[in-house]
């Protein structure tokens, strides 16, 4: 199959988001805690998250962060510095973690190789660039779409068609949309007229229609479908 382009979703597809949280923990946990000591970030941050939904709309990343490291510090006294230093360190860590998928840099060589127009399609603001450079994927930034920054957001099928405008084409089932999200990349994808893709993540499809056209547990079994 020639595309006409090919879209990547970025967390959860360029990289596994939980391989990089494994890293920055067991890091954060040497550093400030004690060799071998092992933080519970996966029980504080359900907490966190529990408590959060009580609070009133709006509350960002920034809180969610702020209260799981004031909640560590209070379970680890000995940690010396401020929950608002420690969410900063643990943003930097985060980004360095990030490794990109293991058959990601084949998929880009055979693109550039066909000469397949190719870009990402991301829900976040320009942090996401931060992302972006660490994995140096080589891809421009005009070919980078944010949804804070055009103001509209996947799954809506207009940023998919800011999206294809932006390499020339238009959406259409020549078009290939990859992403681990059901409903923000498959969904959007399909109702934007593109080919879906899904990142399983090891999930089974409970998520009714639309379906993706392609599954894939890996950018490896990529591949197959270029
Ligand atoms: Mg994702």
């Amino acid at each position: 199959m020639k595309w006409q382009a090919v879209f990547f979703d970025l967390d959860d597809t360029l990289y596994s988001r939980a391989d990089a949280f494994a890293r920055t923990t067991r890091r954060f946990s040497d550093r400030f805690v004690g060799p071998g000591i092992d933080v519970d970030f996966d029980s504080i941050q359900a907490g966190v998250v529990s408590r959060i939904k009580d609070e009133s709309k709006g509350v960002g990343q920034d809180r969610h962060w702020q209260l799981v490291f004031e909640i560590i510090k209070e379970r680890h006294p000995e940690i010396e510095p401020t929950a608002t230093e420690l969410v900063a360190w643990y943003r930097d860590e985060l980004i360095a973690q990030m490794q990109p998928d293991p058959g990601l840099q084949r998929v880009l060589d055979h693109l550039r190789s066909t000469g397949t127009p190719h870009g990402v399609i991301t829900n976040g603001d320009l942090f996401q660039l931060r992302k972006i450079d660490q994995l140096d994927i080589g891809i421009p930034r005009d070919r980078i779409v944010m949804s804070d920054v055009e103001g509209v957001r996947k799954p809506d099928p207009e940023i998919f068609a800011i999206a294809a405008e932006r390499l020339a084409v238009e959406a259409s089932p020549r078009v290939l949309m990859i992403g681990d999200n059901p409903e923000a990349d498959v969904a959007g994808a399909k109702s934007a007229g593109m080919t879906a893709a899904w990142m399983t993540l090891d999930r089974s499809w409970e998520y009714g229609e639309p379906r993706p056209d392609i599954r894939l547990s890996s950018l490896r079994d990529l591949i197959d479908h270029l």
